[in-house]
């Protein structure tokens, strides 16, 4: 009994029972909803606003005051106020000496001001420590609780102790803080909920492209041609033939795309015998967003699995099959089985069927949560090894596709070849130059210049 006590009385003084107070200067959304958690948090609130009157949406157990009487009761004040608002605080800023500011503030524009809104906050009171933080989590996300998509919260600023004492309380909200650096950093943090899916815009631009040229494409063979020889209406096939056309040709030509940088790289650094020289910009930023263009085929080649699961529930494809039994019963005649042509539709279908499982299981391994439980080779293997035989797989699916057709004149209509013939350029040449990239008087040289080797050292010892 004797030892318990003991061991209590000696955590006692270690146990921090009261933490200091939190001032926050702005009753509007932001401020109440994180004066709200930090209460919670078990930090005593004080508000400073323009107005001391207290309303029912102010958390209650928070005092509202003006803006000096609050900033004296704390030694950290955060300003959810907008950048606009703050010379406001230039008559205060001899009581604010010493005191940590923290600047939430985020801008309607990227790159909006010249220096960033926490810069202008420390320029405003030179004499405070100011520290950037909470910007990129928002009101909604602290009011609903929803704040998984954004437990990390960035912070920055010069003073080494003021950035501790905002991340404390960062953590007592249950938040993850990381540290960005010195306050040079705030600007980029600002920029970061402006920015619009950064790495998606070339993968959607570049799909949104090429969609619209293969349904003209498309609906220039397919439909504008045997309307204007046959004087046949098939301008149904906008529905479902056109786009079950362009999705597995999109899915293809993206996936190729996120391995064609990777040969290019690999013929540039064979090229200049060295990997110390930086690539062009454009295949920097093509190679960052690999990930993205494979989601995006991935999306492709789900539709195509979706659109072609329903074909045969088509009322166009139910009477052509009936229109040939019927065919064949008028003139007593059945068609024989042609082997050749079942063994190209079934290998069509089972090659199909394996390079969409692949794709499948290279998107999955692209979700953070499952790369960050494989080791860097592992991850290599799935995306460089699986990802090549995904191509192979879903190249050799439309080769089978095209079958004897390839050769054929009726294939094309006014000199265009048919649309599937196009996608297969890019994955062929892609492959092509892997194959020959295999071989060892080259794979050899590029490993070693990936290992550091230089065919002419530019810093010799
Ligand atoms: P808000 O609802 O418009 O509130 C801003 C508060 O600033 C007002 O309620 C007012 O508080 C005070 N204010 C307005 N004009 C003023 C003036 N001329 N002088 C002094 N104080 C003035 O805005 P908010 O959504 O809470 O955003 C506040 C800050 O947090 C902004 O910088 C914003 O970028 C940032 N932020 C917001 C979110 C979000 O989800 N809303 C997320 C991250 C960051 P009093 O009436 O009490 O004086």
């Amino acid at each position: 009994m004797n030892k318990n006590s003991s061991n209590i009385m000696a955590l006692a003084p270690n146990t921090p029972n009261k933490k200091e107070t939190v001032c926050i200067f702005g009753t509007g959304d932001f401020g109440r909803a994180l004066g709200h958690k930090i209460i919670q948090a078990g930090y005593p609130v004080v508000f400073g606003s323009r107005s001391t009157q207290t309303s029912s949406l102010i958390p209650k157990d928070a005092e509202v005051l003006s803006h000096a009487e609050a900033a004296q009761k704390a030694a950290i004040i955060i300003m959810a106020i907008q950048r606009q608002h703050y010379n406001f605080l230039t008559p205060l800023a001899e009581m604010l000496h010493g005191k940590v500011l923290v600047d939430v503030s985020n801008n309607l524009k990227i790159n909006q001001y010249p220096e960033s809104n926490a810069e202008y906050l420390a320029q405003l009171v030179p004499g405070a420590k100011v520290v950037k933080a909470f910007n990129t989590v928002s009101a909604w996300a602290l009011q609903s609780g929803t704040l998984d998509a954004s437990r990390q919260v960035f912070v920055c600023g010069d003073d080494m102790g003021a950035k501790q004492m905002v991340m404390d309380i960062v953590r007592a909200l249950g938040l993850t803080p990381l540290d960005q650096g010195s306050l040079l950093a705030a600007q980029e943090i600002e920029n970061y909920p402006l920015q619009l899916f950064p790495m998606w815009k070339f993968p959607i631009l570049l799909s949104l492209g090429l969609t619209t040229f293969f349904f003209f494409y498309c609906l220039t063979r397919d439909v504008i041609y045997p309307y204007v020889y046959e004087n046949k209406d098939f301008s149904f096939f906008i529905v479902i033939s056109i786009p079950n056309r362009i999705c597995p040709i999109l899915a293809l030509i993206l996936l190729a795309l996120v391995y064609f940088p990777g040969v290019l790289a690999a013929i540039i650094q064979l090229y200049r015998g060295t990997k110390y020289l930086r690539f062009p910009d454009w295949l920097d930023k093509w190679m960052l967003c690999r990930k993205q263009l494979g989601l995006v085929a991935l999306a492709f080649a789900s539709l195509h699995v979706l659109y072609t699961l329903v074909i045969p529930i088509r009322s166009f494809v139910r009477w052509r099959i009936s229109s040939q039994i019927i065919s064949q019963a008028l003139n007593n005649k059945t068609e024989p089985l042609n082997t050749t042509n079942a063994w190209l539709s079934d290998s069509y279908l089972a090659l199909g069927i394996l390079g969409f499982f692949l794709f499948v299981l290279l998107g999955i391994t692209s979700l953070p949560s499952v790369s960050n439980n494989v080791n860097w080779r592992e991850f290599r293997f799935v995306q460089s090894k699986l990802g090549y035989l995904t191509l192979i797989l879903c190249t050799a699916h439309t080769l089978v596709y095209g079958g004897k057709r390839f050769l054929s004149p009726l294939s094309y209509r006014w000199y265009l070849p048919n649309a599937y013939m196009l996608s297969l350029i890019v994955p062929c040449i892609v492959l092509v130059v892997k194959f020959v990239l295999v071989f060892p008087c080259l794979d050899k040289p590029l490993t070693r210049i990936r290992q550091g080797w230089e065919r002419n050292p530019q810093y010799s010892e």
